[in-house]
C-alpha cells in the first residue's frame, strides 16, 4: 500500500520518498504493520476515552474532567497513549484521531445531558500537529453545530511545543477558539521551552504543573520553590492553575496551602471509563447536596 509508505516517509522528515519493500528491516516493518494497523483502528474506532477529575481542593468536588485515549486493540487489549500517539503524529494520523476525540466527547457531553446529568467541563489534549493545522476551528465549529454542544463545555489542553512556532498563527489559532467560547490549558507547564513571555503573549485559562514537580513536593525545596513561584505568577495573571499527579494528602496540603486551583492525580481517581466516571460525578454531587 504506497499511502502508508507515503505516510511512513513523510513521517521520517526526509524528502525522499520510501516504499516497502520485503527487503526492509524488521523494525521498519513493525512500524509498517502498525501504521497499517493504526489506519485501520482509526475507520473502525477501536479507540475509548476514559475520564479523570478535576477536582477542588478546598471542597473535594469535581470541577471538570480530562478526556483521556486508550486504543482498545483487538489483539493486544487496552493500549495506553504513549504506545501509538507518538506514531500518529509522525504519520499525521493524529488529526483524524484528534478529530475522532473531539467529536467523542462532545457526543459524551450530549448523553450525559440528554440524560439529565449534572456535568462538568471535559478537557481534550490537542497535539501540536494538529493545533497548527489550519482547519482546526472549521473543523471544531463543524463539530459543535453537529452535536448542538455549547462550547462552554470543552476545554483544549495544548502543550509549550504547540506556542513555539509561528506565533502569529498560533495567536490566531487561539483567539478563534477562545472567541468560539473554548477554554484553553497549558499542559505539563514547566518541562517544555517554558518561556513565562507565552503566558503574556497568549492568554490562557489555566495552567498545568506538570506531575514531575508534583512529585519532588517535600523531597526538593527547589521544585517547591518553583511550584510556589509558578502559584504565585498565575494568581497574578488571573490564571487557574491545575496540578497534576496529585498522589498523597501531604502534595494536596502544599497545593491547597499555596491556592492551586484544581487537583487531578491518583489521590482522587485514576482516569476511568465512562460508567465509573459518571459514578463519580453522581456521587460528587450527592456530596455537594449533603454538604452545602
Ligand atoms: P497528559 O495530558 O499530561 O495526561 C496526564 C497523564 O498522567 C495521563 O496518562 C494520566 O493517566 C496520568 N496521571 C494522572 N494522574 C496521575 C498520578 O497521580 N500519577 C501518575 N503516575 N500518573 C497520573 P495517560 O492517560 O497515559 O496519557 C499520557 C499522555 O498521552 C497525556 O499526557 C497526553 O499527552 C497524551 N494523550 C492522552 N490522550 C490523548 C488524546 O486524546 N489526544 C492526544 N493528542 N494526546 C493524548
Ligand atoms: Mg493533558
Ligand atoms: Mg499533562
Ligand atoms: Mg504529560
Amino acid at each position: 500500500n504506497t499511502d502508508i509508505a507515503l505516510y511512513r516517509a513523510k513521517g521520517l522528515g526526509k524528502n525522499n520518498i520510501q516504499f516497502y519493500t520485503p527487503s526492509m528491516t524488521t523494525e521498519f516493518h513493525q512500524q509498517f504493520l502498525m501504521v497499517n494497523d493504526l489506519m485501520k483502528a482509526i475507520q473502525e474506532e477501536q479507540f475509548i476515552l476514559h475520564y479523570q477529575p478535576k477536582v477542588d481542593p478546598k471542597t473535594r468536588k469535581i470541577k471538570g474532567a480530562e478526556a483521556l485515549i486508550r486504543w482498545n486493540h483487538p489483539e493486544r487489549g487496552i493500549l495506553p497513549p504513549d504506545h501509538f500517539i507518538p506514531l500518529a503524529e509522525e504519520t499525521n494520523l493524529i488529526i483524524d484521531l484528534g478529530d475522532w476525540v473531539i467529536g467523542e466527547v462532545c457526543k459524551q457531553i450530549k448523553q450525559w445531558l440528554d440524560g439529565g446529568n449534572t456535568i462538568v467541563p471535559i478537557s481534550i489534549n490537542i497535539s501540536a500537529k494538529r493545533f497548527l493545522k489550519d482547519d482546526l476551528v472549521s473543523k471544531l465549529q463543524m463539530i459543535l453545530a453537529e452535536t448542538n454542544i455549547d462550547p462552554k463545555w470543552l476545554e483544549f489542553e495544548i502543550t509549550e511545543t504547540s506556542l513555539i512556532q509561528n506565533e502569529i498563527k498560533v495567536l490566531a489559532t487561539i483567539n478563534a477558539l477562545k472567541e468560539s467560547g473554548i477554554a484553553i490549558s497549558l499542559d505539563d507547564f514547566g518541562t517544555g521551552y517554558s518561556s513565562i513571555n507565552y503566558l503574556k503573549k497568549f492568554k490562557v485559562d489555566f495552567l498545568k504543573i506538570d506531575r514531575s514537580f508534583i512529585n519532588a513536593i517535600h523531597s526538593s525545596f527547589d521544585d517547591e520553590a518553583i511550584i510556589k513561584s509558578i502559584l504565585y505568577l498565575a494568581q497574578e495573571l488571573k490564571i487557574k492553575v491545575v496540578a497534576e499527579g496529585v498522589e498523597t494528602e501531604e502534595q494536596l496540603d502544599f497545593l491547597l496551602k499555596h491556592k492551586c486551583s484544581l487537583i487531578q492525580g491518583y489521590l482522587f481517581s485514576k482516569p476511568v471509563d465512562v460508567a465509573a466516571f459518571s459514578q463519580l460525578l453522581s456521587k460528587s454531587n450527592d456530596w455537594r447536596r449533603i454538604n452545602t
